[in-house]
């Protein structure tokens, strides 16, 4: 049993959806689960929708919805022939879309978009799009059934960040999934969509959908997990800033993991710890270029004597500083320090600490003013907006003396204001000025990628054992 989920670039348009068709169409001779985002930027144009109403502008709210309404009902125009399924999803997205249009004047009428609202009105675009690609799929004799996630997928009520409860959402899998894989259907479901223990719609956060199929894959006990986005896998760096940047074939849950935070355009830092726990491997594939192999992922890489498996990065971090003389030798300093940001729920993403201080990097500071405003008491505080962070990942890492010096070999003009060797030693992190960031990443990749330096042949000497592989 596979787990196929299709992010919203590869149900943007008719020629995408095409390719869907024969990509589930090939791996039809073993039972599948689909899991669909909403069409395009769909999620980001309902977000439109919400922000303009509660802000008054509600003409224009009503502009994003027509706009959305003619895209959608453009693809049903393609995609499926007339006759009564046709009608059928039409008469559906039209009432979808009425209702959002009301939705839009109660936002504009009470200036509300709440957290809840927000899941509502979000939750939508998947709606739209399941309801459509399963009338297609069914057109072109694909024995799909459409599900709701809702019924699948249960979470606490944090609404537009909810967790899931993994026993209740195994349970709901399993007894709604399993009796339509056993009457050999293919089950058609929504991403990112749920429902809370007391019944209110939430969503997993944005990019959510890929967690979806992690979960329905676990729960299932999936032979493998595919996610089907516009990028061949994950990349040694991100090829919108290194052309030159190659896909990496197989790595590791840990390296993935680490890769999450930073590389979340290619997958939600979440989506891997269901399947971790399962021991189910992941494989990351491009619609566009189905025939590549993507990166696969699994519990334990094999090592193909690659140091650093990639670069990535983050913009639009926050570094906190904070120096005290109290910390001094003080036990139990630390543990203040971060009782604070527990309690405003601002995630420290990288530490480093030294006798006298604590360097904090963040990247959600909506509520960091709060955590500032309580630190305060302890000691001199700055602040530096605009900072990336940048890292370095690979297994291999903890196993090469002087990885520290290769790194920064090549940027010894660069101001790096942080520096941290993760705790798992496969990710070596700095922070740097925003506007450092083109010049650092090339330079990285040249070092690594560009000249043979992370090449399998280029293995260290003291390492006997891969040596010896080479060598027989
Ligand atoms: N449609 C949602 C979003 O754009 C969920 C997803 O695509 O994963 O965030
Ligand atoms: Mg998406």
């Amino acid at each position: 049993m596979r787990v196929l989920k299709f992010g919203g670039t590869s149900v943007g348009d008719v020629d995408s959806i095409s390719s869907v068709l024969e990509i589930v169409r090939r791996q039809m001779d073993q039972p599948l689960v689909l899991v669909f985002s909403a069409m395009g930027k769909t999620t980001d144009q309902l977000a439109a929708v919400g922000e303009l109403a509660s802000q008054g502008k509600l003409e224009e709210s009503l502009g994003v919805i027509s706009a959305l309404r003619g895209y959608h009902f453009e693809i049903i125009g393609q995609l499926l022939k007339n006759g009564e399924a046709k009608r059928r999803v039409t008469s559906f997205c039209d009432q979808t879309f009425r209702s959002l249009e009301e939705m839009a004047r109660g936002m504009s009428v009470l200036s509300d978009f709440s957290l809840a609202v927000q899941d509502r009105v979000l939750g939508l675009g998947e709606i739209l799009s399941t309801r459509i690609l399963a009338a297609f799929f069914l057109q072109e004799n694909l024995p799909v059934e459409w599900v709701d996630a809702r019924e699948l997928v249960v979470t606490d009520e944090q609404h537009t960040q909810a967790e899931p409860l993994f026993e209740e959402t195994r349970a709901r899998c399993r007894e709604v999934l399993l009796p339509l894989l056993k009457k050999k259907r293919i089950p058609l479901t929504q991403g990112y969509i749920a429902r809370s223990k007391s019944g209110a719609i939430t969503t997993l956060g944005r990019g959510g959908s890929d967690y979806t199929a992690s979960l329905i894959g676990a729960a299932l006990e999936a032979e493998e997990i595919q996610i089907w986005t516009d990028v061949d896998g994950i990349m040694t760096a991100d090829p919108s800033l290194i052309p030159q940047a190659k896909n990496i074939p197989v790595m590791s849950f840990n390296e993935a993991a680490e890769l999450a935070f930073f590389g979340a355009r290619v997958l939600h830092p979440k989506t891997l710890v269901p399947a971790v726990e399962r021991g189910i491997p992941v494989r990351v594939r491009n619609t566009r270029r189905p025939e590549g192999e993507g990166t696969l992922i699994l519990a334990e890489a094999p090592g193909n004597g690659q140091r650093v498996k990639s670069i990535a990065y983050k913009e639009g971090m926050t570094l906190v500083n904070l120096v005290s003389t109290r910390m001094f030798k003080a036990h139990g300093f630390l543990k203040q320090i971060f009782e604070i940001f527990d309690r405003f729920r601002v995630s420290a993403d990288l530490v480093a600490t030294s006798e006298v201080s604590v360097a904090v990097a963040i990247y959600d500071t909506a509520r960091l003013p709060l955590v500032i405003q309580e630190l305060q008491q302890y000691g001199k505080i700055t602040v530096k907006p605009r900072q990336a962070v940048v890292c370095v990942v690979g297994e291999k890492l903890k196993e090469t003396p002087g990885i520290v010096g290769q790194v920064f070999q090549d940027l010894s003009d660069v101001r790096v204001s942080m520096l941290s060797l993760g705790g798992s030693e496969i990710n070596l992190s700095f922070v740097i000025d925003e506007n450092d960031l083109p010049t650092v990443i090339s330079r990285l990749h040249r070092r690594f990628f560009e000249q043979g330096n992370g090449a399998p042949e280029d293995v260290p000497p003291h390492d006997l054992h891969a040596y010896e592989e080479v060598t027989q």
